[in-house]
């Protein structure tokens, strides 16, 4: 009972410390392709994180880390930083060959407007694949680094 405790304390420890990694290296990634990246509320409300495109500034919303969503909220911020870099400083989609999983539809369908809805698609089909992590650092490292050094 104590032995089985401890192990599953031990593997709780260190998923956070991987969660936590993860959220540093996306982080930097960002910051070394040119956004900053802001643990504050967002000036939109109600938003988890915000990119806004012409001052290349990214909120994350600090409740984000409470709510366990921190790595997911940076992960589909960093999809529209790839869509910023890919669009050369104007958003555009990157035309991904893969589709969010159903719960998120609502999310995105919840945009009015056809092309938000596109980034928004994109967005929530990186942050919702099991590999998302890779996937947003491969498309900061595709998109926004050729000419970072
Ligand atoms: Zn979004």
């Amino acid at each position: 009972m104590l032995k089985t405790l401890l192990l599953s304390s031990l593997l709780l420890i260190a998923q956070t410390s991987t969660t936590e990694k993860q959220f540093r290296e996306l982080k930097n990634k960002l910051e070394k392709s040119g956004f900053q990246v802001i643990i504050e509320l967002p000036p939109k409300r109600g938003a988890y994180g915000l990119l806004q495109e012409g001052t290349k500034k990214i909120w994350i919303n600090p409740v984000v880390f409470d709510l366990g969503i921190a790595n997911q909220t940076l992960i589909h911020e960093s999809v529209h930083a790839a869509q910023v870099c890919a669009g050369n400083g104007k958003i555009r989609t990157l035309r991904l060959k893969i589709e969010p999983i159903n719960y998120a539809r609502p999310l995105f369908m919840r945009y009015t407007d056809v092309h938000r809805q596109d980034l928004e698609r994109e967005a929530y089909a990186v942050q919702t694949q099991p590999n998302n992590f890779e996937l947003a650092v491969n498309l900061l490292q595709k998109y926004c680094q050729q000419s970072v050094q």
